[in-house]
């Protein structure tokens, strides 16, 4: 190919027709070919060649719609392009096609076709020479006089001034910047042109323009049409970086493979059809006065403003917002309080005392539907129902439903909004959800209203407040929207797992319903009714192919899962599900060994017959799918020693048994407490060890060596297990009392009790918080006996009626009770019960 120095393309070239682009010489352009001919020439010659020489084919522009393609050659341009194919990349969808990048060489022009199948091939005369564009720019032809030398000239600094208007950082620039210094100046014409937008039309003038000068004179105006244009849209855009990257958006085509400069203006054809369209949603939005004031007043405004400015954006977003807000769409409540018990008992098994309050709530609503009473507030361990009743309410009300998550949140902003004035603002959570749910009488639940956070950015509890209050709520103002929008319409529940944690203004707005704890034979039930049904179908089973007995669901709840609420236990489940959908799905293809392990142990007979429907998952499929046992029944093993025994503790996520442990060594009368203990549980430790020693000869309690003060020569160790949680509160005192005292008589706690309750110096039993879940902890965990303080009494009668027949309470009013509940056979010492006869709570 190369002779003297210049470069030839060859005589003989096959030709590909193109349809879409023009391929200029020193540009790079992305062909898609799938006509049959050009496939040819793509599998036979491209990809058969191995010679740089085969890689050289003539693209000639196809003017003829490609519609009509037939399978006749057209009759073909005149001038095409030569060039090298740098890449091919075939692919088969959505049809069959090969994707070329082909680089530019030179122009040709056809002198007679050889061939016409399988692709056209023809004997080319080769118009520039290609020794001309590795001449450098200073030397030789750029150099020439008269009209050309002026054209190019002209030519160059006009292509100099485009780039001084674009943004150098923009990597293609930069490149193009290199470029036009290191080009023969004669190659610009070419290279300019298919670069700026220029449509195909003239890009074949363009390629038909063979002398130089009249190439020149055809590519100039493009050129400088492209600079003005990019003045006139400097001129209307304050450009910021930002802006002139999006000019510069890479196109298809151009003279880096797959890039091209776009410098045109954006089209802005439609926007006064678009304006005119927001302005009839304004006023028909059905807003209020003083909203649609504000709206028509952004609207001149907008209509005034240009596009480009940053205003225009917010603005724009803001009367969209505007717009679509729900002003005064609503859904109609269709309240049958018959119906919504039904629902609400079909959606939710137990609860009773919740759906009780939930319906008189509902009733009183559908007597006067401008309630302005308390929010509820459903209060509880995670999973015991809350979101889920809530989700119901709205469903026996035929309101949309919204859920908004407050836990963490800590600026005031995300529950009022930003002012239009920041940057990235945006409206609250409230306005947002209403946005969401597009009617104005949605149920709102304001979910984990205990975990707000406090910030330098304001109270998000305050700005609660103000949602929550229906003096004020008629005309809550987000920051963003700036006009008052009523929501007096929406129905607010909130959740949360703990009241302490609210902040108490908030708390005064609310009603409070405790959601306790489940027993496990509720859990049971729930797992029957509720969770099973939901998850077969969540996972495609029926219960024709899974069955879960009532035995498994009690081991799931027993064994794997220790919690008040359900969600573990649906998740288990779900486990379950998702380990035998495997099985389903396998269905015949089970293996011998599979079977053996997973489906009842009878199959045992018939290995290779596929799984016996439905399958039931026993104790021996359970541990396959979840696993070992999380936990056991770990009470009486840890109770065999002195000096332990079982308190019962009350947290957020439900009621906890609770161990405490005492060890003593020789020393010099010092208490170490560990276990991530509060204030007040220290307390009660030293005021346990008072009243032991006080007690200590009633009780024939010892030290170490037997002698009368137990703690002298003696050093107590109390520790309170499971470190990670911090424990506090005044309701394990009696718990400590009777480790204690186990510990200084040498006698074991009996294994099945559990206590709480708080003391006195004097040795009186204080009541305590909590009892419900308390006990219920208790009696998940297997305790057969259990201690209270005397005057929680009347908590009892909240417990299931199986829970209180299952357990032995024990009411408490002073520590002589409970040591004598505590101990089997009772403690030494008690038998005198004339000892304490002034003792009797007055509390
Ligand atoms: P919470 O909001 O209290 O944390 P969820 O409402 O998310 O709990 O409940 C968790 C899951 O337990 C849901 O799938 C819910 O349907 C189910 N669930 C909880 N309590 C009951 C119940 N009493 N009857 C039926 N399903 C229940």
């Amino acid at each position: 190919m190369t002779s003297d120095g210049g470069i030839q393309i060859p005589s003989r070239l096959p030709l590909l027709l193109t349809h879409e682009g023009v391929l200029l010489p020193g540009s790079t352009v992305r062909f898609s070919v799938d006509s049959p001919r050009n496939m040819h020439l793509v599998s036979q010659r491209l990809l058969k060649g191995t010679s740089l020489k085969s890689t050289i084919i003539g693209v000639i522009p196809n003017t003829r719609d490609p519609e009509h393609d037939t399978d006749d050659l057209p009759t073909l341009h005149k001038i095409g392009t030569a060039g090298i194919a740098v890449q091919v990349v075939g692919s088969n969808w959505p049809k069959p096609h090969y994707t070329l990048l082909i680089t530019g060489l030179c122009r040709f022009s056809v002198s007679s076709l050889l061939k016409e199948r399988p692709f056209v091939l023809a004997e080319v005369e080769q118009l520039d020479k290609l020794e001309q564009y590795t001449t450098p720019a200073t030397s030789g032809a750029s150099a020439e006089d008269g009209e050309l030398g002026e054209l190019s000239q002209k030519f160059y600094q006009a292509a100099v001034q485009l780039l001084g208007m674009l943004d150098m950082s923009v990597p293609v620039v930069a490149k193009f910047r290199r470029l036009l210094d290191s080009l023969p100046k004669e190659t610009l014409p070419d290279v300019v042109a298919s670069m700026i937008r220029t449509s195909n039309k003239e890009k074949l003038q363009v390629l038909d323009a063979v002398s130089l000068e009249e190439r020149f004179k055809k590519a100039l105006p493009m050129l400088t049409r492209q600079i003005e244009g990019l003045k006139l849209l400097q001129r209307t855009r304050k450009m910021s970086p930002d802006n002139e990257k999006r000019v510069l958006s890479v196109r298809k085509g151009g003279v880096f493979p797959g890039r091209q400069f776009n410098l045109d203006e954006e089209d802005e054809d439609d926007d006064g059809d678009d304006i005119t369209v927001l302005e009839r949603k304004v006023n028909g939005a059905n807003m209020p006065e003083a909203a649609l004031r504000v709206c028509l007043k952004e609207l001149k405004r907008l209509k005034k403003m240009p596009q480009s400015m940053p205003e225009y954006a917010l603005t724009r977003n803001y009367l969209d917002l505007m717009v679509e807000l729900p002003w005064s769409k609503c859904t109609k409540d269709c309240l049958d309080i018959r119906a919504a018990r039904t629902l609400l008992d079909n959606d939710h098994y137990a609860m009773d005392k919740l759906k009780r309050r939930v319906l008189e709530y509902l009733a009183v609503r559908q007597l006067k539907t401008s309630l302005k009473g308390p929010i509820l507030c459903f209060v509880g361990p995670p999973g015991v129902g809350k979101t889920s009743v809530g989700r119901s309410i709205a469903r026996t009300l035929g309101r949309e439903f919204h859920r908004i998550a407050l836990g963490g949140v800590c600026d005031q902003s995300d529950i009022r909004g930003h002012r239009r004035t920041y940057v990235g603002s945006m409206p609250g959570r409230i306005i947002n959800g209403l946005k969401t749910v597009g009617v104005n009488n949605p149920v709102f639940l304001l979910d984990e209203v205990d975990k707000l956070g406090k910030s330098l950015q304001g109270d998000p509890a305050a700005a609660l407040l103000e949602v929550l209050d229906p003096e004020q709520n008629h005309s809550f103002t987000d920051h963003y929207l700036n006009v008052a929008f009523d929501l007096s319409q929406v129905l607010f529940i909130a959740t949360a797992n703990n009241t302490a944690t609210i902040p108490p203004a908030l708390l005064d707005r609310m009603e409070v319903l405790q959601v306790p704890g489940y027993t496990q034979e509720e859990k049971v039930e729930i797992a029957h009714r509720h969770l099973i049904p939901n998850q077969l179908e969540q996972h495609g089973l029926t219960p024709q192919q899974l069955h879960i007995p009532q035995d498994t669901t009690q081991d799931i709840i027993s064994r794997y899962t220790r919690e008040a609420g359900v969600r573990s236990l649906e998740r288990k489940i779900g486990a379950i599900c998702r380990a035998v959908a495997v099985k389903v799905a396998e269905g015949h293809r089970l293996t011998k060994t599979e079977t053996s392990t997973e489906i009842q142990q009878q199959q045992e007979g018939d290995k290779a017959a596929p799984p016996e429907m439905p399958i039931v998952i026993d104790h021996v499929a359970l541990k396959d799918i979840l696993g070992p046992p999380l936990f056991e029944m770990e009470v009486s093993e840890r109770l065999t020693l002195p000096g332990v025994a079982l308190g019962l503790a009350w947290t957020p996520l439900g009621g906890e048994i609770m161990f405490v442990e005492a060890s003593r060594t020789e020393g010099e009368g010092q208490l170490t407490l560990t276990g991530q203990l509060g204030d007040v549980m220290k307390e009660s430790a030293h005021l346990a060890i008072s009243w032991l020693r006080a007690n200590a000869k009633t009780y024939q309690l010892t030290n170490m060596v037997g002698g009368r003060d137990p703690l002298e020569g003696t050093d107590i160790h109390l520790h309170f297990p499971a470190g990670a949680v911090t424990k506090d509160g005044p309701s394990a005192g009696v718990t400590i009392v009777t480790c204690l005292a186990s510990l200084f008589s040498g006698r074991l706690v009996r294994s099945d009790v559990a206590m709480t309750g708080e003391i006195t110096l004097r040795g009186l039993v204080l009541p305590v918080g909590g009892i419900k879940d308390k006990v219920l902890a208790a009696h998940r965990a297997g305790v057969k006996r259990v201690i209270l303080p005397k005057r929680n009494e009347k908590d009892l009668e909240e417990l299931p009626a199986n829970v209180r027949a299952d357990l032995d309470f024990v009411m408490a009013s002073n520590l002589d009770e409970v040591l004598n509940a505590s101990f089997d056979g009772g403690f030494p010492g008690t038998s005198s019960s004339h000892s304490h006869p002034q003792l009797s709570s007055k509390l």
